[in-house]
């Protein structure tokens, strides 16, 4: 085994993205997958074109629908992975949503759905695989999406629910971290900066060229930038880190 492949390899891995089927999870999908790992994607619509991609790189994915809000969905699909993959190593808990909206115009019900998949949606889903982790000995690492706006206010659109979904991702997983160290399980969260995607690409270009000069590198970041760290925070190369929050932003958050 080479030296890289010691530190950063995933063979004989079993990983779980959720919100796979496009966007970050896509590519992190086929990162985790070219790095050795199996991987199986949660989300709502299905990740054909995601296991394509994997399977036309010589690897092994499969695709599994779950809404990361019901519990009991999760639960089976997680089940499901354990039951043909034999193993969960693996979490990115990576599904999420924004709605841009003036607080004091905005309905309690578009703030209570992006709490519900962001915050609550990783919550669910981190319980379900820690308790999988911690009842079969597996000493996996779960890697949950955060973003910058955990950390900061973006400006110039108003995206309050978002920031504080983000924010509690950030807290939930040093709390998770220290309450599941006792089972050698570890757990991060990444906090991208702009990230071009379909959640981003669909942005208003007014909106796109407002965020321009403000970041430091005058560019959003491309997917395959995360992919790297995805795989730091999954394989044997972080294990001493837990309760981190990596921030891939460009610098942003240092303004
Ligand atoms: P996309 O909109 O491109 O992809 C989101 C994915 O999440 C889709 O696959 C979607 O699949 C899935 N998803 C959404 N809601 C649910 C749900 N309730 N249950 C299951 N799956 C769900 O977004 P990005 O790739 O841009 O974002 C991915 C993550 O990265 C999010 O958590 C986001 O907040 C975070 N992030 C993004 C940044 C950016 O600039 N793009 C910056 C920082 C963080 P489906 O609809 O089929 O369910």
């Amino acid at each position: 085994m080479s030296y890289l492949e010691e530190l950063f390899g995933l063979h004989g891995k079993i990983a779980v993205v959720t919100g796979g089927g496009r966007g970050i999870g896509q590519v992190v999908a086929l990162g985790l997958a070219k790095a050795g790992a199996e991987v199986a994607i949660i989300s709502r619509t299905g990740a054909d074109e995601t296991v394509g991609l994997i399977e036309q790189a010589g690897a092994k994915a499969y695709s599994l629908l779950a809404d990361v809000t019901d519990e009991g969905a999760v639960d089976v699909a997680l089940t499901q992975v354990v039951t043909r993959s034999g193993s969960l190593d693996i979490l990115f808990n990576n599904a999420g949503i924004c709605i841009h909206e003036d607080t004091l115009k905005a309905a309690v019900a578009d703030w209570r759905q992006v709490l519900d998949i962001n915050l609550t949606g990783e919550y669910i889903v981190a319980r379900a695989a820690g308790r999988i982790m911690i009842e079969k000995g597996i000493k996996g690492s779960i890697i949950n999406m955060a973003s910058m706006s955990g950390s900061i206010v973006n400006v110039p659109q108003w995206q309050a629910s978002y920031n504080a979904s983000k924010a509690g991702v950030i807290h939930m997983t040093r709390s998770l971290a220290v309450e599941w160290a006792q089972y050698g399980i570890r757990v991060n969260s990444l906090s991208p900066g702009y990230i071009a995607t379909p959640m981003s690409v669909d942005t208003p270009q007014e909106l796109k060229d407002a965020w321009m000069p403000l970041m430091p590198y005058h560019r959003m970041g491309k997917p395959e930038e995360l992919v790297g760290a995805v795989i730091y925070l999954a394989a044997e190369s972080s294990g001493y880190t837990s309760g981190s929050d990596l921030l891939v932003d460009g610098a942003y958050v240092c303004q």
